[in-house]
């Protein structure tokens, strides 16, 4: 990264706010945020304790659901940084189903702007998505990489799309009107351990990950594939997102600019059931239920803005990080299996 680029005067004992901390890529990005020396932290999610994916030690934790006017002012007074991770989503499973859930999620932007503004905060941050695109430039599975412009004219994916439009829409007026400084990045397919691995909201890769272990422990003989499996996709490793995270919110250059954070390996879902397979070190007869939710048939995330304004994108490969990722998942299999907690502590 260029050095430039990295705009930020927050103190490490300023208080950095994360909304979503219960989750996957907000509590990856509390313990990120930790590592780095950062000593006043206050994440925040609307499950209880025991359901948060990671604690991290010396973090302050505040159940808080913050679709609530009053709690979001409650979480981020006082905040110097607040990033927004919080949202009610899933895998294609979930929010081809879950539609109004999705959509309501605009509440806890809505709320956290105003209430960030409110308290001084320098920065916000706005975790949006690649569903935010138009979904008819995703029809084809050797489709063009998005670029930024894509989302435009807009026919974003029905409910948890266009919910991430509004709400980048609600960033970008923020900075318009008001001068707060607004950061903007569209995920594609975040995954990685601590992530969702089991019950209706899991994404792809956990889901395959999840599955090859079953079928190891139960002598299942085939992978069951949502939709034929051509649909092709990139993903992310969560420490490549994490990273753009932070690289992302200081960099001036972007302010209220929604830019790509996803990496530009695409492959089909058959090659990653092939890459989870050999992570298990199982093959299996992979079995097609075309009447499954399989989302749009190809989507990449062009790079060229993010490498033309910070000098970096994410690279770590899938073949790389779905190691990682099955590891951690079987380890949460087996020890479920054995009857142990499956939430971690981590100092
Ligand atoms: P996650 O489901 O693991 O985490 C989201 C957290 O938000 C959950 O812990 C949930 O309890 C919390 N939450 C929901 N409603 C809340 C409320 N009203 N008040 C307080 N907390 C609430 O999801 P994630 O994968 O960590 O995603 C984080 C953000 O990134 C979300 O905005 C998501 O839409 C976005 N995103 C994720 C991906 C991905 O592949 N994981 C892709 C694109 C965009």
């Amino acid at each position: 990264m260029a050095d430039t680029q990295y705009s930020s005067t927050t103190k490490k004992d300023d208080l950095i706010v994360i909304a979503g901390a219960g989750g996957f890529i907000g509590g990856a990005l509390a313990r990120y945020f930790q590592n780095k020396g950062f000593t006043n932290i206050r994440a925040v999610d609307k499950k209880p304790l025991p359901l948060w994916y990671q604690r991290v030690e010396g973090v302050e934790n505040l159940c808080l659901d913050l679709t609530n006017e009053e709690y979001c002012k409650i979480a981020v007074r006082g905040a110097k940084e607040v990033y927004n991770l919080a949202a009610d989503m899933g895998g294609m499973g979930f929010i081809e189903r879950f539609r109004i859930m999705c959509l309501r999620s605009i509440l806890i932007n809505t709320n956290l702007i105003e209430a960030a503004y409110n308290a001084g905060a320098d920065r916000y941050f706005f975790s949006s998505s690649a569903c935010a695109y138009n979904v008819k430039l995703q029809e084809d599975p050797n489709c063009l990489a998005l670029k930024e412009s894509d989302a435009y004219p807009a026919f974003s994916e029905r409910g948890y799309g266009w919910e991430k439009l509004v709400s980048e829409m609600f960033c970008q007026e923020y900075t318009a009107e008001r001068g707060m400084k607004t950061a903007i990045a569209r995920f594609h397919n975040v995954y990685g351990p601590w992530g969702t691995w089991d019950g209706g909201r899991e994404k792809a890769p956990a889901a395959m990950c999840r599955k090859v272990a079953e079928a190891k422990d139960k002598g299942i003989c085939s992978l069951e594939i949502w939709g034929d499996g051509t649909q092709a996709r990139s993903f992310m490793y969560i420490d490549d997102c994490v990273l753009g995270i932070d690289k992302i919110m200081h960099c001036d250059a972007l302010n209220a600019t929604p830019v790509n954070l996803g990496t530009s390996e695409m492959i089909s879902i058959n090659a990653l059931a092939d890459i989870a397979m050999e992570c298990g070190g199982i093959k299996l007869e992979k079995k097609y239920l075309l009447d499954a939710p399989k989302g749009v048939a190809g989507r990449n995330s062009d790079n060229t803005f993010i490498k033309s304004v910070l000098n970096w994108e994410p690279s770590i490969t899938i073949a790389d990080g779905l190691k990682k990722t099955y590891a951690w998942i079987q380890s949460q299999y087996d020890d479920r299996k054995a009857g142990k907690s499956t939430v971690k502590d981590i100092a």
